[in-house]
């Protein structure tokens, strides 16, 4: 075999073909019983495939080592990615936010067009196969050895594993192992995207409860870590969701425990305006209770929880609010504090910040500089992005580039 790509996840599938593209014998090692496991569950099952933007707004989007792929963007870019699934029978189409989806908004078809697209470039696909050790000698990569100790050899090998969130999926960082056995520098794994968990128990009173359009705001010691506009999640433990996970990456940097975040659950109104907004319904509710007179304000089940913060009476009726009473509670309204306590762990993570370190590596090729014929591609890399079609991104033309490499180096 010439290549031997070990992980068969987006990376390691466009590597695979890839190199296949390029007329080398590739054999892709998969530990599953099928490929793209993780891909499979992206987008909430509707797999965001990309985000369609320049190359320099990718990288901005990309806070773990995006500069480093620029070069690797530029060869093979988002509209490559949308040209290359609409060619394999699934076009897409683009939302909010420029993030690409399949028109289908099944995951599912993506997964099948890669293997699709494997079967015909003449990819062999070698199921529940764990490569357990790379053999290097005389600093080049000489074949991998599987779980039951089999040696296979190959001048060209792709580690393509993953990192190590969401274990279940296949992910479990075995190509951190494979890196060090190379000699490369592993950058701890730590989570990156995960859901936060706070000091206060409230949030589980509403658990389930996703609000849309809301502001949320990171700070500590006064200085403003983040700020993200969208949806969230309340849970058993805290705070998830679109806005939080993206958020989660710069409040877990700062250390986590104790960065305060204020909900804005009223963002498109000053303060002022909604100063207004709540006089008015309140005189809307005159003669109901103050805990039947937020209707029309906040959803259902916020509303104790809500009222609970404010410390203002819930039974006080509507008309009969102070002047400060009612400040309190559109004051609360625009910043709900919450205080971090820390995320959740890795296994729960969207990525894994951390991995392969990046200058170890050539950008151009994604080949190893320590071990000639070695290439990385995807997440095992230490490059991490927010969410939005990015870390897919990464995964294509990081296997992209690294794919092509290895094939044209068999020539
Ligand atoms: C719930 C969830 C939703 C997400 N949604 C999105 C989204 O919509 N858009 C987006 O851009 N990103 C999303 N991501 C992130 C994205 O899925 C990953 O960044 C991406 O899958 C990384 O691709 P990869 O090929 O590097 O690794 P992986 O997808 O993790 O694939 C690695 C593969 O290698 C295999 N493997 C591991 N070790 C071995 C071994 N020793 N031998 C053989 N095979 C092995 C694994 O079984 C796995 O199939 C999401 C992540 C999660 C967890």
């Amino acid at each position: 075999m010439d290549v031997i790509v070990i992980g068969g996840g987006p990376a390691g599938m466009m590597a695979a073909w890839a190199a296949a593209m390029e007329g080398a014998a590739v054999c892709l090692w998969e530990r599953n019983a099928r490929l793209g496991r993780k891909l499979a569950i992206t987008g909430k099952g509707r797999c965001n495939i990309t985000n369609q933007c320049e190359i320099e707004e990718l990288v901005r989007h990309i806070p773990g080592n995006g500069s480093f792929l620029y070069g690797a963007f530029s060869r093979f870019s988002p509209q490559d990615i949308m040209d290359f699934f609409a060619r394999a029978g699934v076009p897409v189409k683009v939302e909010r936010g420029r993030r690409v989806f399949p028109q289908s908004d099944k995951a599912a078809d993506v997964v099948n067009a890669m293997t699709q697209a494997l079967r015909d470039a003449g990819v062999t696909v070698a199921y529940e196969r764990r490569a357990k050790s790379l053999r290097i000698q005389d600093g080049a990569v000489q074949g991998v050895v599987d779980g039951q100790g089999r040696f296979f050899p190959a001048s060209r090998v792709i580690v393509a594993c993953g990192g190590a969130s969401y274990p279940a999926t296949g992910s479990t960082g075995d190509g951190y192992r494979l890196a060090e056995d190379a000699g490369h520098t592993v950058i701890p794994p730590q989570p990156s995207l995960a859901p936060l968990t706070t000091v206060e128990t409230w949030p589980e009173q509403v658990m389930g409860l996703s609000l849309k359009n809301v502001r949320l705001k990171a700070e500590k010691e006064g200085k403003l870590l983040g700020e993200e506009f969208g949806e969230m999640l309340f849970t058993h433990f805290g705070i998830s969701g679109p806005i939080v996970l993206t958020l989660s990456r710069p409040v877990i940097e700062a250390g986590g425990a104790g960065v305060r975040l204020y909900l804005d659950l009223k963002p498109a109104l000053r303060p002022e305006q909604l100063r207004r907004r709540l006089d008015r319904d309140l005189q809307k509710f005159c003669r109901r209770q103050l805990q039947n007179g937020m209707d029309d304000l906040l959803p259902a089940s916020l509303i104790p929880v809500f009222l609970g913060l404010s410390g203002v009476d819930v039974h006080k009726p509507c008309n009969q609010l102070t002047r400060e009473e009612r400040q309190t509670l559109a004051l609360l309204m625009k910043a709900i504090p919450l205080t971090v306590q820390g995320c959740r762990p890795l296994a729960e993570a969207i990525v894994t910040k951390g991995g392969v370190r990046v200058d170890q590596v050539s950008p151009k090729t994604m080949e190893s500089k320590l071990a000639q014929g070695l290439y990385f591609a995807g997440e095992v890399l230490d490059v991490d992005g927010y969410t939005g079609g990015y870390n897919l991104q990464i995964a294509w033309s990081s296997g992209y580039v690294a794919g092509q490499a290895a094939g044209r180096s068999m020539e």
